[in-house]
């Protein structure tokens, strides 16, 4: 479901029905209340970096064209951390706690995967 909603341009967590906390990657329960009540919820996109990785080599060949590449965990304002790639944004550029938002990409045989940006307003 989680690519599903990718296909539709829309990262989607789940989202407990009792407590309201969001998670991901996706599970049978609520991580916190242990509630198997939940409900998929749309992303608002948002997010800062967590981490971050430099790699030197395509692991996909979607990625050939970009090596090098970087690989970010990204916390989204939800608080679920997903793993993906920042675009548009020089590696030296890359920091923890950089804001980004939720973008698009297609591949070449058309699966879409989310990827982030840096938010256009910088500090
Ligand atoms: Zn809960």
């Amino acid at each position: 479901v989680f690519w599903d909603g990718a296909q539709d341009h829309q990262v989607l967590l789940q989202r407990c029905r009792s407590c309201g906390y969001m998670w991901h990657p996706p599970g049978p329960r609520c991580p916190r209340c242990r509630l198997v009540e939940w409900e998929w919820r749309p992303a608002t996109g948002k997010g800062s970096v967590y981490t971050y990785t430099v790699l030197r080599y395509a692991a996909h060949s979607a990625f050939a064209e970009s090596v090098p590449y970087n690989v970010a965990l990204v916390e989204l304002v939800e608080g679920p951390r997903i793993l993906s790639t920042i675009r548009r944004c020089p590696l030296s550029g890359l920091r923890v706690a950089l804001a980004v938002d939720l973008a698009f990409e297609e591949a070449v045989d058309g699966f879409v995967f989310p990827v982030f940006v840096p938010q256009s307003k910088q500090e």
